[in-house]
């Protein structure tokens, strides 16, 4: 098959309430999630609800299997990442459009085209489908509870660890085929860290101007990763550390929860300032320390191995501590 370059899904800046659904609907979403918002969402016709609880390829199959709804037409994703995530890769096994409706800018999962499945381990992003539609409810979004509310920064803060190892790999001659350092691309890519931090305050905060912002990041640095097909410029070993990390943790840690401290660790292994971007992260109402020191210790201790054994793309995670 060709390769192809996927789009973002079209955004309307509406309130949910005048969602005027006529299709009948498979709703993918969380209790949590579908508590805060069902009483504005009257103008959804929801036929089938499913609500998955883990990102596996066995739990999505099995939800998938109980959808005896031949009569929809359309999935709706009401909720954060992992709804997001799912809602994909149902639409895209049952071959329908998709409309998402993030309540939280909590990761930028609801931008992308691919699943984030937990597999032997680590993450693996299978190929499933961009959203077609999106609506940003922005004054939804800013009365998500603060910790989620803006969690999403850290998808695009991982632009400061995540260029810094695309651009070591590129000086060490490491990085993957077809996954060459681009100037321009590393460019922009800082500019999109650059409007993070400077719209983290107002995100935090629950402002609509700096969730619109932080959308626009998060929107720009998802883009850009499908103009060139693959994630380097925003992932490296501040998602290595999530990733190790949730082996610890246990599933359904909030991702940003994860990557924030991660990119905090990786970046002062790289020899960075960390000030502004701990600064964001603390705006942006991220928890810092609530991964046990226990498991902060081990995944520090285990990542060179595990990023060597999960063949992940080379940076700094990828060197122990004391080589450094
Ligand atoms: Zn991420």
């Amino acid at each position: 098959m060709a390769p192809i370059l996927p789009n973002l899904p079209v955004a309307s800046l509406s309130p949910c309430s005048e969602i005027d659904e006529k299709r009948p609907v498979i709703l993918v979403t969380s209790a949590p999630a579908w508590n805060a918002v069902q009483d504005s969402l009257t103008g959804l016709p929801v036929g089938t609800r499913l609500e998955p609880c883990e990102a596996t390829l066995a739990t999505w199959d099995g939800l998938l299997a109980t959808v005896k709804d031949s009569s929809a037409q359309v999935v709706y994703s009401v909720g954060g990442g992992l709804t997001a995530d799912a809602a994909k890769y149902f639409a895209s096994r049952l071959d329908l459009p998709l409309v998402m409706l993030p309540t939280a800018l909590s990761v930028d999962a609801f931008l992308t085209c691919s699943s984030g499945i937990r597999q032997d381990g680590c993450v693996h992003y299978i190929p499933t489908k961009a959203a077609e539609s999106l609506v940003l409810d922005l004054e939804m979004l800013s009365k998500a509870p603060a910790w989620i509310r803006s969690a999403g920064i850290t998808d695009v803060l991982s632009i400061a660890t995540g260029c810094w190892d695309w651009k070591f790999a590129q000086e060490r001659g490491q990085n993957p085929s077809g996954m060459d350092l681009i100037p321009w691309v590393y460019e922009a890519a800082q500019a999109i860290l650059h409007g993070s931090m400077d719209c983290a305050e107002a995100a935090g905060r629950g402002d609509q101007p700096g969730l619109k912002c932080l959308y626009d990041c998060l929107a720009m640095e998802v883009q850009l990763c499908n103009q060139i097909g693959h994630a380097r410029p925003e992932e490296g070993s501040e998602h290595y550390f999530a990733y190790c990390a949730e082996q610890y943790t246990g599933p359904g840690w909030p991702h940003g929860e994860l990557v924030g401290p991660g990119i905090l660790r990786m970046a002062e292994r790289q020899g960075q300032d960390i000030q502004l971007y701990e600064a964001a992260l603390k705006a942006c109402n991220i928890h810092l320390d609530r991964i046990p020191p226990e498991v902060v210790r081990q995944t520090i201790s285990r990542l060179p191995d595990y990023c060597q054994r999960h063949t992940l793309p080379f940076g700094i995670a990828h060197i122990p501590e004391e080589k450094i």
